[in-house]
């Protein structure tokens, strides 16, 4: 499953009229210079992915973990060529905060949802023989419980291939009409990055913002990149689509919370939706344990192990992060 797994591909939408080089790299989701080394430590951070050994050997309770950063945040989703060519603009020492580099950030985190999920896709493929050999009634559990996960997995891989394939035309046109943003530049590095894409179920209130599991409905997305340019952090949040649907909903209650615990807010939607974050080793070594505990469970959200809530999203009872906000930028 692994070597399978390891597998790559391009993920550019045109490689016939721009073929792609020869080799498929390991693609950095957050930039490695500048990005990752900037909250890294002996060139290492942490990561909230687990490995499945650990999953085992921890009962289900893992913990952050160290990664090189040659290997932090990576996928197998572009040629050498074709990353370098499309994520210059926001691969620099310094970031020109425009609807297009914006694009971009939502762009990368979109290809990477979508390999994510396709791999998983391949994996549960995989999964499915795992019952070989066991008692009739035990494959029989097992198989209806890879049913329903791979159902799962289907629909989320459908939702993020219209996801990818509105971005493509996007970023083939030039059209930007139609794409929403929210950045959000830190006055210091805050000791986290992330990149990924999810949809916005609750804002940072409480409120529900879409229900999901329904047939036939489109539902809304939104990407959210964390990095860091020149000693400051920057997020930016961007979608497709609506301007007065649930993505913006969600970035309006982000807006609504006092500047002083933005960096909160933000470290919160993070570990609820995105295993692609990536931590400042010291930084987590000195929170303390029932904090540790706290952004741990965050983890587990809208898994078996824990539901999805409003709730989780509006508990702002602890403060991890202090920085000030420096700029907004909407568009
Ligand atoms: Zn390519």
């Amino acid at each position: 499953m692994i070597s399978e797994l390891r597998d790559g591909y391009c993920l550019h939408p045109d490689p016939s009229a721009d073929p792609c080089s020869s080799t498929i790299i390991k693609a950095h989701t957050v930039q490695k210079k500048g990005g990752l080394s900037a909250i890294a430590e002996d060139g290492h951070v942490l990561t909230v992915k687990p490995t499945m050994k650990e999953l085992i050997e921890t009962e289900g309770n893992p913990q952050p973990r160290k990664i090189g950063i040659n290997n932090a945040s990576v996928f197998p989703g572009f040629c050498g060529k074709h990353d370098t060519a499309l994520f210059k603009p926001i691969e620099g020492k310094s970031l020109s905060l425009t609807k297009d580099t914006a694009f971009l950030f939502s762009y990368r985190a979109i290809a990477y949802e979508r390999f994510a999920k396709e791999a998983q896709l391949r994996g549960a493929a995989i999964q499915r023989e795992a019952d070989r050999g066991h008692l009739f009634r035990t494959q029989a559990v097992i198989q209806m419980q890879q049913d329903a996960m791979i159902t799962g997995i289907r629909i989320g891989m459908r939702d993020v291939e219209r996801w990818k394939s509105q971005f493509d035309d996007r970023l083939r046109s030039g059209e930007r009409d139609d794409f929403h943003f929210l950045a959000v530049r830190f006055n210091q590095v805050l000791p986290i990055v992330a990149c990924g894409a999810f949809h916005p179920e609750f804002d940072l209130q409480g409120n529900p913002l879409q229900k999901l599991g329904r047939e036939g409905i489109d539902f809304d997305h939104i990407t959210l990149t964390v990095t860091t340019f020149e000693g400051e952090t920057i997020m930016v949040l961007g979608w497709v689509g609506a301007d007065d649907g649930p993505a913006k909903a969600l970035t309006d209650s982000f807006l609504a919370i006092e500047d002083a615990r933005k960096a909160d807010a933000l470290l919160r939607v993070l570990f609820i939706h995105t295993d692609n974050l990536f931590l400042r080793p010291s930084w987590w070594k000195a929170l303390p344990e029932a904090d540790k505990n706290i952004l741990n469970e965050m983890t587990r959200s809208g898994t078996t192990m824990r539901m999805r809530s409003g709730i989780e999203m509006a508990d702002d009872a602890k403060s991890f992060l202090f920085a000030d906000v420096a700029e907004v930028t909407r568009g």
